[in-house]
């Protein structure tokens, strides 16, 4: 059976789920997308990636069509009809059709997209033996161009990174911002373990502001790992005794080489091991 993908608020088989090519979600990249997580036919974290979905819509000036309810009732409706119960959810919204200039003034409705597919985690073995990292040249956005905190489908810096990664043999590419500081993954937050504290870079380091970071550090506050946001370097990843990566798709993954050093004792360290497992043990509850 073809997959249901809701757009414009009907579902319609996979076959037929077309946007224009007048959409300036094509032609510039002008729109806003999130990622969610449905665990046991759950949507996790619904409330956040609203919220962020939102926020970053509303910093582009475009108004979504619909209401938060109605949204989530999407979101819900497009699991359901496709029995997808453990799965990746893509909500897309674009500028809508407009003319060949950029002007979004000229463009009539935003588009609204709700794909839900089965999730490609990374392999079983990374989880277990950890993931390579190198920094490339590609700098992260600085604020003062695009905010990196908008989730717009705008993402070709971060393709950039990939790119470089993936030259190295890297799945997973880390960026440092316009001042040379950790700033985050390609598609992932990053997390630092030193003598027992976990470490991050703050928002303003121009990052996204992650739901899975978010949620990690309030996990990691009730397990009793302090925790500090706060600008890092290069040097601070090469002597952590522990490094992850965040993100909604990948959960939590153990990094242990960056640019070719070993990180730590060069496998998944304690304290990422105990939040990996109380990250599950969330998902698997609420
Ligand atoms: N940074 C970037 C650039 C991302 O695209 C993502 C994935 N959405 C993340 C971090 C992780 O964010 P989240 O935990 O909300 O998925």
């Amino acid at each position: 059976m073809s997959l249901k993908i809701y757009v414009g608020g009907k579902l319609c088989d996979k076959e037929d789920a077309k946007v224009s090519v007048y959409d300036h979600g094509l032609l510039y990249g002008d729109g806003v997308f999130e990622g969610i997580r449905s665990y046991r036919g759950k949507v996790f974290r619904m409330t956040e990636h609203l919220d962020r979905l939102w926020n970053s819509a509303k910093a582009i000036c475009l108004e979504i069509p619909i209401s938060r309810q109605e949204m989530a009732k999407a979101i819900e409706d497009t699991l359901a009809v496709n029995g997808i119960k453990d799965g990746y959810i893509r909500v897309v919204v674009t500028r809508g059709v407009g003319t060949l200039g950029l002007d979004p003034n000229r463009c009539s409705n935003p588009t609204v997209i709700v794909i839900a597919d089965k999730i490609a985690l990374y392999p079983d073995e990374l989880y277990q033996k950890g993931l390579s990292l190198v920094t490339v040249s590609v700098a992260r956005m600085p604020s003062a161009a695009l905010s990196p905190r908008i989730k717009s489908l705008n993402y070709l810096n971060n393709i950039l990174a990939k790119i470089e990664g993936n030259q190295a043999g890297c799945i997973e590419a880390l960026m440092l911002n316009h001042k040379g500081e950790i700033a985050e993954c390609t598609g992932d937050n990053i997390f630092l373990v030193r003598q027992g504290r976990l470490l991050t870079p703050p928002i303003d380091a121009g990052i996204l502001e992650g739901v899975t970071r978010d949620t990690v550090i309030g996990l990691a506050k009730q397990l009793g790992i302090d925790v500090a946001e706060l600008p890092l370097t290069k040097h601070d990843v090469y002597i952590a005794d522990e490094c992850f990566l965040t993100g909604t798709a990948a959960e939590l993954v153990p990094v242990v080489r960056v640019d070719c050093r070993t990180i730590g004792d060069g496998v998944p360290g304690p304290v990422t091991r105990k939040l990996t497992a109380a990250y599950r043990e969330l998902t698997q509850k609420s």
